[in-house]
């Protein structure tokens, strides 16, 4: 019982894996999984906690 491997779940797909170092997909079970999961990012599937952009007040609209 000496070995140090974590059972993770691939976010992606699911798929039950293995953490290793050696895997720089991780936790992704492989590149497809975390290219589809950046995907993902960049079609704002995912909302970032932060602070609110409202439209109607520009802070940079004070030239004059
Ligand atoms: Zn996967």
């Amino acid at each position: 019982m000496s070995t140090q491997k974590s059972n993770i779940t691939c976010p992606q797909c699911g798929k039950k894996n293995t953490w290793q170092e050696s895997n720089s997909f991780r936790p992704f079970c492989s590149e497809r999984c975390k290219l589809i999961d950046l995907g993902q990012w960049a079609n704002e599937d995912y909302k970032l906690p932060g602070p609110t952009v409202d439209p109607h007040q520009t802070p940079d609209d004070k030239e004059d």
